[in-house]
């Protein structure tokens, strides 16, 4: 039932998009209302009801390609060694393409193994040139986006973007603040570097979000990102199946490869989301932030 309110809005939108006459408007509006757009807020209503939910009166079908329902991108930071000596012969083995944003000092310990990943069709992104996050976190308090300026944010994430260029030969694409932090200054000299993002990407990525990108309103500048360190495959595929329901583009984010411990993406959970991606029933887009975000952005 969702599923055909929801896919009536969509139809009403686009018809409201394509209508260039005031007719054409009220007729798409009418569609829109007959088929449900207007129904009323139930999910939400009630004691002990989830403000975050979505509800079917919310709920959009973007247009995903060929018949997909919903996107996934895996992202990894830092160019750990274990996302190439596990991560990338782990993904290669289902044909699944990912993210790395990566940290130039720890690039070259892998080289090879990174050119060899960016030939597979991996991306790989910019996540600065020094990882500078608040000084509240000791490794970062000689570095702390408290003391930047957007000057020198600018010519940094240039000049990652050059390493990057001269070790692989590839541009990146896009980009992933480091701790997720998006200011630099503090107080009122504070200035949000999202801005500049936006000029130098396709897309930004955060870190330690609570939810997935609605791609038909998203900022591509600021795109949340979902921790998968530490989860298993239950608790991954609740959050997938969610943005398969809601046609959303969930982006998840991630730094070790291995067993388990801190900061770790489990190798189960990461063959078991492979898996199930691969299942066509799925209606699953498994593909890089790049790669989707292109297409978000061309149909925004
Ligand atoms: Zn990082």
């Amino acid at each position: 039932m969702d599923r055909i309110e929801h896919r009536g809005c969509y139809a009403g939108r686009q018809a409201a998009f394509a209508g260039a006459s005031g007719l054409g408007l009220l007729l798409a509006f009418g569609v829109a209302v007959l088929s449900g757009c207007a129904s009323e807020n139930r999910e939400t209503t009630g004691p002990g009801a989830d403000p975050y939910a979505v509800t079917s009166s919310q709920r959009r079908t973007f247009a995903w390609p060929d018949g997909k329902r919903g996107a996934v991108s895996l992202t990894f930071d830092d160019a750990r060694l274990s996302q190439a000596d596990v991560g990338l012969p782990l993904l290669d083995s289902y044909g699944v393409r990912a993210t790395f944003y990566v940290s130039p000092g720890s690039l070259q310990k892998r080289l090879p193994t990174w050119k060899q990943a960016v030939t597979d069709g991996h991306e790989i992104g910019n996540h600065s040139l020094r990882h500078p996050c608040t000084g509240n976190f000791p490794f970062a308090r000689e570095k702390a986006l408290e003391d930047y300026t957007l000057e020198q944010m600018e010519r940094e994430l240039e000049e990652a973007n050059e390493v990057i260029e001269t070790a692989l030969g590839i541009r990146p694409a896009t980009f992933a603040y480091p701790c997720g932090q998006k200011f630099v200054g503090r107080g009122r000299h504070l200035k949000s570097y999202v801005p500049l993002v936006a000029e130098m990407f396709l897309a930004g990525r955060g870190w330690m979000d609570e939810a997935a990108n609605d791609p038909a309103f998203c900022d591509p500048a600021q795109l949340l990102g979902m921790e998968l360190d530490g989860l298993d495959f239950d608790q991954a595929k609740k959050l997938i199946d969610a943005a398969i329901e809601n046609g959303a583009w969930l982006v998840f984010a991630g730094h070790e490869i291995g067993d388990g411990g801190r900061q770790t993406t489990r190798i189960d959970t990461l063959k078991a989301i492979c898996e199930y991606a691969q299942n066509p029933d799925s209606g699953l887009w498994l593909d890089t932030v790049a790669n989707i975000g292109a297409y978000v952005r061309a149909a925004q």
